[in-house]
């Protein structure tokens, strides 16, 4: 079974985001999983053509071994996020080690942005991280990275589900879809009317979910570590 939305997940993890509280039509767009030789900068060229920024949610390994990658997306201005070093599953994974394999890759990625890989993080770790990270899931999936959903099915659940604040999942991995279907999706939402901003950008620059958006830069990653 497919899960487009998160649902009960954001009763769980209250301060986390999964969408972004707006009226206004705004989307987020973060790709996870990267970087990658082969996608990433073909999605970076098309992400230019419409000149969007976005969030990046780079597993830690792969900063580590596309330095030059991880310097053309931030040239090109888009944001960075912590995606583990190893895509480590939190429900699988013993928490002082799962703590570890952020930490690391925040030496990589030097984010304050995470977000769990498979979206799943056990509360004890959950508690730690949001100490030091916003923690962000996602509003709407696209399962781009399903080759049994192919790129039509993904780019016609992203035309019909969007909404306000929706913060949507793209992945920029070789075998993602999302290089098939960006092009037309940006097109479409663009002429629906939709605009794209990169998270931290509203967030900042509003005083409610800025708040602890703030405290979170503040927060160093010394003090996180003695956690
Ligand atoms: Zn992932």
């Amino acid at each position: 079974m497919r899960f487009f939305r998160p649902g009960f997940l954001a009763g769980l993890y209250p301060e986390a985001k999964f969408r972004i509280k707006t009226t206004e039509k705004i989307l987020y767009l973060t790709f996870d999983d990267g970087p990658d030789p082969q996608s990433t900068p073909f999605l970076l060229e098309i992400l230019k053509k419409h000149s969007i920024r976005v969030l990046f949610f780079c597993i830690g390994e792969n900063a580590e071994e596309h330095p030059e990658l991880i310097n053309q997306i931030l040239n090109d201005s888009h944001e960075i996020g912590n995606h583990t070093y190893n895509h480590a599953d939190g429900w699988r994974t013993n928490s002082v080690k799962y703590i570890d394999d952020v930490i690391r890759a925040s030496k990589s990625t030097s984010s304050l942005i995470f977000r769990p890989p498979f979206g799943r993080i056990r509360p004890k770790q959950y508690r730690i991280l949001k100490r030091q990270f916003l923690i962000v899931f996602w509003d709407l999936m696209a399962y781009d990275f399903d080759s049994t959903f192919n790129a039509e099915n993904s780019l016609n659940l992203l035309k019909t589900k969007i909404r306000p604040g929706s913060i949507i999942v793209l992945h920029d991995t070789s075998s993602s879809t999302a290089r098939f279907l960006l092009d037309e999706f940006l097109t479409f939402a663009t002429e629906q009317g939709f605009r794209f901003e990169m998270m931290s950008q509203t967030l900042q620059s509003r005083e409610a979910g800025g708040g602890s958006y703030a405290r979170n830069n503040a927060a160093s990653v010394k003090t996180f570590s003695n956690q």
